[in-house]
């Protein structure tokens, strides 16, 4: 039966950011889940060491998740938001606004980072139209940046392997750098800190007449390779754009919801956003719901009388699903009762020493990036210059393979190893995965140097 199933999934599925033959050579289909762990139809079990793509925070089948679901079932599942609100969106709603940094009063419901970006990106566009200063039409996008898998997201994104071949339908942004201090050239983080935010100051110096706003992801580059700002960074962005009259939007739709070791990554520098998307650890990673924050003065310019013509003409089928904002009530209410961000400050400590003790002094392990338990390890083919493995070689992708053989699933970005196991992994967990990850790196980066040591 396991085999007419994978057999099934060969035959009719097309997976999302996979190369179908990787897939057809290591086909794995989960069957249930457990705390920290997914079981495969198999038996086998694996810690999900990336919280099942950054969502999880409580782990699966958290008891009191899966009440608030079966709580709302027996009221109802869905009603539209187009013209009207439901219970548990409304309450909801006013729940973030109490989380959320305090100038972000507004919520817009839709169900996925990439909506929730698309949204922030035409509200800002409009936003300028509405109040009569429709020159302000063009971005600023941050290199290396990833925001979702829309095209109007993809516009604001700059992962060349990703959006490279979609440039003839994207809308061009400007692109200023992002410090990336491991390999940048001095590899001091306040000198590529400042390198970056005068070279941000002189593309807003000269086009800012023209710009609507400027997206940047909150204190780590998720999908560009766990790239931590240094301190300074996201604050002098935000100053920048207050000085040129750019809005400001934030994405934290990987960050947000604690997983960096506060509520959001912006409250690390106490940055106010003028628009802030969120999604992923929203409902405890259980359903697709996502939020697009926004200000009171921005909402005020989309509000008149109607024939004004200045409405939000946008939304989505599923826009504040009760069941979705239901789960997402609950989840906001464990993060208080089970105190996940303090949970979070606390294994990061944790984590951190793990990383000393096991994975720093391996050969091939070049950078380790970590702000809270959002985390990546960059492997390289030597410690001393950095140089990356053959991109060919795919020694990342060999060594998720390897950690998923060993009772472990996460997914690399190249050879960075991403570690974003579920908030509420226990310090003994948190060792079982990172024992797990030393043994994958070690069998595998050995192999490799092996054979590139043979052909040299
Ligand atoms: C995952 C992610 C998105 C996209 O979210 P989806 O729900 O996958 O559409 C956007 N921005 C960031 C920073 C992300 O990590």
């Amino acid at each position: 039966m396991a085999s007419d199933l994978i057999e099934s999934s060969k035959k009719h599925l097309w997976l999302p950011f996979t190369q179908m033959k990787d897939y057809d050579e290591n086909p794995l289909i989960i069957e249930s889940g457990k705390g920290v762990k997914l079981k495969d139809i198999n038996g086998k079990e694996f810690y999900d060491a990336f919280s099942s793509v950054w969502l999880n925070v409580h782990g699966h089948r958290k008891k009191e998740l899966d009440e608030a679901i079966k709580n709302q079932l027996d009221k109802i599942a869905h009603s539209t938001l187009l013209g009207m609100t439901n219970v548990p969106a409304t309450e909801l709603a006013e729940k973030l606004v109490e989380i959320t940094p305090e100038n972000l009063t507004r919520v817009f419901y839709s169900d996925s980072g990439a909506t929730s970006m698309e949204i922030a990106l035409k509200m800002a566009f409009q936003y300028w139209k509405n109040i009569g200063r429709s020159n302000k039409k063009r971005f600023v996008a941050m290199r290396n940046g990833y925001h979702g898998d829309t095209i109007g997201a993809v516009s604001v994104g700059a992962i060349d392997i990703f959006h490279h071949v979609y440039g003839a339908l994207m809308f061009e942004s400007y692109k200023a750098p992002i410090p990336y201090v491991y390999r940048s050239e001095s590899g001091d983080a306040k000198k590529s800190r400042d390198e970056c935010l005068q070279n941000l100051e002189q593309l807003l110096e000269e086009n800012h007449e023209e710009i609507a706003a400027l997206t940047i992801e909150s204190m780590v580059q998720g999908a560009g390779g766990m790239i931590v700002m240094p301190e300074g960074f996201l604050s002098g962005v935000r100053e920048l754009c207050t000085k040129y009259d750019v809005l400001m939007i934030v994405d934290e739709v990987a960050t947000g919801f604690g997983r960096t070791g506060k509520m959001f990554a912006c409250d690390h520098e106490g940055v106010q956003p003028d628009l802030m998307a969120a999604g992923k650890g929203l409902t405890g990673g259980y359903l697709p719901i996502a939020v697009t924050f926004t200000t009171e003065a921005i909402y005020e310019a989309f509000y008149d009388d109607y024939e004004k013509m200045k409405t939000f003409f946008h939304g989505h089928s599923y826009t504040g699903n009760q069941l979705g904002c239901a789960v997402a009530l609950e989840n906001l209410r464990l993060f208080q009762s089970e105190r996940i961000v303090e949970g979070v400050q606390e294994s990061a400590q944790v984590l951190k020493d793990l990383f000393i003790e096991q994975i720093e002094e391996l050969p091939h392990v070049g950078d380790i990036r970590q702000l809270g338990l959002m985390c990546g390890i960059e492997l390289v083919s030597s410690k001393e210059t950095k140089e990356a493995f053959p991109v060919e070689k795919r020694v990342g992708y060999k060594v998720s393979l390897k950690m998923r053989e060993l009772g472990m699933l996460t997914r690399p970005v190249g050879d960075v190893l991403v570690f974003m196991p579920p908030l509420a992994s226990t310090k003994q967990e948190l060792r079982d995965m990172i024992l797990i990850m030393r043994e994958a790196i070690q069998k595998v980066t050995k192999e490799e140097a092996d054979t590139i040591g043979s052909i040299i």
